[in-house]
């Protein structure tokens, strides 16, 4: 093992707990320093755009309040310094550390033109706010991007009976993501749920001042709006690492056993994290979702524990589920790699079904619609090596 008495974990929410869970499950018995810039306890995300836009507070990650002193909590780290091992924190305070985890994660990126009424989705703040909105009825909602958390918005936005028009660029909602069988499916499971959905369209502004009361498209039109959410995707926290040395691009860009690229004793896990997926032929992938996040701060903090020699590449499946009008959608590996789709069972007009992705004719990736067996079968058929041949 590499000598380390000092730990300092950067980002404590799921891919941070995790990292200080599994050094103290592993026996390390030295300081671990844990530094947050929320006040929160670490806590789940996912229900920030379901149950808890229902009214449901609990989303307390399980073991969180475990961590005690080792927490600098609300504090924020803005600059690195790797020959020093030096972390300077935003109250200008410095720690010193022996090995760091970097679990930063991602903010939601931000429209071009993006005025101050606009909703992002990312903090219990956030979803408060956004909850208090819905509560309060609204005659026109406008959610922006039709992704995982622009539908399940646009989703509980018509549960509780409000109009509800998603903007989206892309020709069907998330098809980069589900390929376009799913997502041609998506489209109309959202149009039958009652929302009106534009696709092929981008918002090139706002009107109103003082708070949006309207959405300007790209085909010339403006829709009225009292309420506007805005689910874009995000962006890696990787700012505070611009002059450490690290290699960045579009997240920490790690080896594949999570080593940061750039200086010794560094790993990142997590939704900031980009490492060579052996899997993917060596594909360098960063994952935004909860399971990544989850598994991956234990492995790169043990990886820092064991060292570089004797670390294990992280090769996990990505998974991800989201859940829009009733229907559970779930993906298994990256099925944008694929140049081979195959339906596997039912069929979209049943709202039942699942689909292969395959490339040069090895299995990638799949998608289930309300399948979940299935996406568990062709989940260890990818594991496997197999082709989608052996679905069948
Ligand atoms: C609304 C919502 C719904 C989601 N639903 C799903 C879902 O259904 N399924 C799924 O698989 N995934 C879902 N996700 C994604 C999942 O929650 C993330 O993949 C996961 O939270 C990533 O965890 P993380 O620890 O890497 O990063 P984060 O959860 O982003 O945490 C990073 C932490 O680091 C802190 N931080 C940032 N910069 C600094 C700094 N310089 N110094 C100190 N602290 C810092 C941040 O404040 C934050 O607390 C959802 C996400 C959101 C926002």
């Amino acid at each position: 093992m590499t000598e380390l008495n000092t730990i300092a974990v950067v980002g404590a929410s799921l891919a941070g707990l995790r990292a200080v869970q599994a050094l103290r499950r592993e026996g390390f018995d030295g300081t671990i320093t844990l530094i947050g810039a929320e006040k929160h306890l670490p806590y789940n995300r996912p229900p920030l755009s379901k149950s808890m836009l229902r009214g449901d507070d609990e989303v307390t990650l399980p073991g969180a309040e475990e961590i005690g002193d080792q927490w600098l909590k609300g504090r924020r780290a803005v600059r690195l310094d790797t020959g020093d091992r030096r972390l300077t924190l935003d109250d200008g305070s410095e720690v010193h550390y022996d090995g760091l985890v970097i679990a930063t994660g991602a903010r939601p990126r931000r429209l071009p033109e993006h005025p101050e009424g606009v909703h992002t989705l990312r903090t219990i703040e956030d979803s408060v706010a956004l909850r208090a909105e819905l509560a309060a009825g609204h005659d026109n909602v406008v959610v922006i991007g039709g992704g995982f958390i622009g539908g399940e918005v646009a989703s509980t936005a018509r549960s509780l009976g409000l109009p509800v028009t998603l903007v989206d660029a892309s020709p069907y909602p998330m098809q980069n993501v589900l390929g376009a069988a799913t997502a041609r499916w998506l489209a109309d499971h959202h149009r039958d749920n009652g929302v009106e959905l534009i696709s092929r369209t981008r918002v090139t502004g706002f009107d109103g001042t003082g708070g949006v009361t309207g959405v300007r498209l790209s085909d010339g039109r403006t829709l009225p709006a009292s309420l506007v959410v805005a689910g874009t995707g995000v962006v890696p926290n990787t700012g505070w690492l611009e002059d450490s040395g690290l290699t960045l691009s579009d997240g920490v860009v790690c080896d594949e056993r999570l080593f940061a690229v750039g200086a010794a004793n560094v790993v990142a896990a997590g939704d900031v994290a980009r490492w060579p997926h052996s899997l993917y032929g060596g594909e360098l992938v960063r994952v935004e979702h909860w399971s990544n996040a989850n598994d991956q701060g234990g492995v790169a903090a043990l990886n820092l524990l064991a060292g570089p020699e004797n670390a294990k590449p992280f090769a996990d499946l990505p998974s991800f589920a989201t859940h829009v009008h009733g229907a559970r959608i779930q993906t298994a590996g990256l099925p944008h790699l694929a140049d081979e789709t195959r339906l596997v069972t039912g069929s979209p007009e049943e709202d039942r079904f699942a689909v292969a992705f395959a490339r040069d004719g090895v299995l990638v990736g799949a998608v289930a619609v309300n399948s979940p067996k299935d996406l568990i079968r062709i989940k260890r058929a990818i594991v496997a090596g197999d082709g989608p041949d052996a679905l069948a």
